[in-house]
């Protein structure tokens, strides 16, 4: 079994950190990567924040996130992706995570939805592969198809890379494609396009569709399996904790912290 890339903190999973105080406790635990979320950078200043991420010599796996295309006007979702294209650029961020969007407010129409998606990748790959920004798909579990992503499965997502081209890849989140049947083939085909790779685990039971994740190990997820089957397409970067869990954010995040890096084992 190849060992677990290095491990990136992203900054929900110690939500009641700042941005800077989480910097900096990556910095003192020896974690090499992070990812930030656009609210924390955002309260932190993107040039502060890109200042004092290259100063404490930390890669910034990802971003998080772009994408909600189906959320409000077009014209505003895109200029939101643009903007947030930019500061994946200041922060030097490896990629933009795409959180699609779910089915517009009020509209049952899901194949629309999934239209209004493309054209809305489409529409900004432009100013990503300008900046030197890969789009990151990120197909999220089906059960959030209505208010998050009508982008579920891996299999659609390279689908769309296929059709999009450069500059366009895939996040792997083995919380969303955990369940797949189709998930060792889809795998193997994004030889070359991962670019990112996210871990959790899914607590059984479950008690709440987005904030109940557990740490690696907690649940049921095989994800050496799945880190393996990302090595295989050629996946050498960072292993990308992710933890929306109330239960996590209720704990002092430096316990958090030691048993994140206690659980980069299980990846
Ligand atoms: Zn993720």
């Amino acid at each position: 079994m190849t060992r677990a890339g290095p491990l990136s903190l992203n900054t929900v999973t110690v939500r009641p950190l700042t941005l800077a105080q989480t910097i900096e406790a990556c910095a003192r635990h020896g974690i090499p990567g992070i990812s930030p979320w656009r609210d924390v950078l955002q309260a932190m200043g993107v040039d502060k924040a890109a200042r004092h991420i290259r100063d404490a010599g930390l890669k910034v796996t990802g971003l998080c996130r772009g994408g909600m295309f189906t959320a409000g006007s077009r014209a505003a979702a895109l200029d939101e992706n643009r903007r947030a294209i930019a500061e994946a650029h200041a922060i030097g961020a490896d990629c933009l995570v795409m959180v699609c969007g779910g089915l517009p407010a009020g509209s049952k129409d899901l194949p629309a939805a999934r239209e209004i998606v493309r054209e809305g990748l489409h529409a900004i790959l432009p100013e990503a592969r300008a900046a030197g920004v890969t789009l990151a798909l990120e197909p999220l579990h089906p059960m959030t198809c209505a208010d998050r992503s009508v982008l579920s499965t891996l299999g659609q997502a390279l689908d769309l890379c296929d059709e999009l081209g450069e500059g366009a890849g895939v996040a792997v989140d083995v919380y969303h494609v955990w369940w797949d049947p189709d998930l060792a083939r889809q795998m193997a085909r994004a030889k070359g396009r991962i670019a990112g790779f996210h871990v959790c685990d899914w607590k059984v039971p479950t008690t709440d569709l987005v904030f109940d994740r557990g740490l690696p190990g907690e649940g049921v997820i095989d994800i050496p399996a799945i880190r393996a089957m990302a090595a295989a397409a050629g996946w050498t970067g960072g292993v990308e904790v992710e933890i929306l869990s109330n239960h996590w954010w209720s704990q002092d995040p430096e316990a958090v912290i030691r048993e994140v890096k206690s659980r980069h084992a299980f990846c």
